[in-house]
């Protein structure tokens, strides 16, 4: 490709992805499946890295989701909401690890987790009170969503202790709660959402909190943001004490010594996935050790400990097929 062609088709992977954007994070209505605007997304990033000199600030590798709708009050996030990495295959997952164990002294062991098709949320406890709840939006600017999230049995509006914590997770819709919500939008001749994701995101981003109390949301928590009195070693531990404070994690997690028993974990749940009442569109392999995450630290966009597989897309198209025929 000539200079002016990878000019134009960078152009033109922009605008697509900008609007792809737009309808998936904005209007919760996604045009295309996830594989198609990854793998779009995945051309943009190789021509920008063989041509580093034509990256704008403004490109879609550039971001996190995106802005918050003005509807809702702003929330700001003092430490980032970050997106994660991607891997495709076993080679990115090797790649993952050659490149963290090179960055290491000591040996690294992983916590593989499901990733969650769902919306990122940040959830504030002062004094072990629930008092704020918020989406990711652009990774530093979220929604303050709070009174939706309440709606949320799994949420508690107390935890055990009376700590003051800003946990992270996932909200999500079942699939039960998804077919029955398309199933009762069809009979009122409404217009169905796309996929379990969309229609928690949608749910959760309604001005009315009784509409989000009606569609049987849930969440797993699998993070820690603010938390002035942590005091703990290992992201696994973070997993157990969220769990002891009451908060929902999801079981499946698994702690892995080495990246063959990462691989062993992504080619289980690759089969297995079917079976679960939520949509997993993945696997997160993080580094347990959080001193060695600090030590990988951070990107702009994403934390240089922890990367996401992506189960591949053939699976994705027909899902989403499947799910739409089934409703
Ligand atoms: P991402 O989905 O690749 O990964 C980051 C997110 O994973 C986190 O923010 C968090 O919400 C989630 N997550 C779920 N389980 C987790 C766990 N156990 N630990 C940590 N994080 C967990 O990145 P992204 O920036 O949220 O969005 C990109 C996604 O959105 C892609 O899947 C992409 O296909 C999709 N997308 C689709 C369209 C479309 O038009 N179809 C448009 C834009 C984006």
């Amino acid at each position: 490709m000539g200079n002016q062609q990878v000019q134009d088709r960078i152009n033109a992977l922009r605008e697509i992805l900008n609007q792809y954007g737009y309808e998936y994070y904005v209007l919760d209505r996604p045009s295309v499946p996830d594989a198609e605007y990854d793998q779009k997304l995945q051309e943009l990033k190789k021509l920008e890295k063989a041509h580093p000199e034509l990256i704008t600030s403004d490109s879609p590798t550039q971001r996190v989701g995106a802005e918050p709708l003005d509807a809702f009050q702003k929330v700001q996030h003092h430490i980032p909401m970050l997106s994660l990495g991607n891997a495709f295959n076993e080679a990115d997952l090797r790649d993952f690890d050659r490149r963290v164990t090179r960055e290491t002294d000591q040996p690294v062991s992983y916590v593989c987790e499901l990733k969650i098709d769902g919306l990122a949320v940040s959830l504030t406890y002062e004094n072990g009170k629930f008092t704020r709840g918020a989406t990711r939006g652009d990774g530093t600017t979220g929604e303050d969503i709070t009174s939706n999230l309440r709606t949320i049995r799994s949420i508690p509006l107390s935890i055990k202790e009376k700590e003051t914590i800003e946990v992270r997770g996932e909200a999500f819709m079942p699939h039960r709660s998804f077919l029955a919500l398309n199933k009762a939008k069809q009979a009122n001749n409404e217009e169905p959402f796309a996929n379990p994701r969309n229609a928690a995101a949608g749910s959760l981003r309604q001005l009315d909190p009784k509409i989000a109390a009606t569609r049987n949301l849930d969440t797993f928590l699998y993070g820690v943001g603010e938390w002035e009195a942590g005091a703990l070693s290992s992201h696994s531990e973070r997993l157990h004490y969220l769990k002891e404070l009451g908060l929902k994690t999801n079981p499946e997690w698994k702690k892995c010594a080495t990246i063959e028993e990462v691989i062993e974990y992504v080619n289980y749940w690759t089969n297995e996935r079917p079976h679960l009442d939520y949509e997993i569109d993945g696997i997160v392999v993080k580094v347990d050790n959080l001193t060695q995450q600090e030590e990988l630290g951070f990107t702009a966009k994403n934390p240089r400990w922890a990367i996401a597989y992506k189960f591949p897309a053939e699976e994705a198209i027909t899902k989403l097929q499947d799910i739409e025929l089934s409703v």
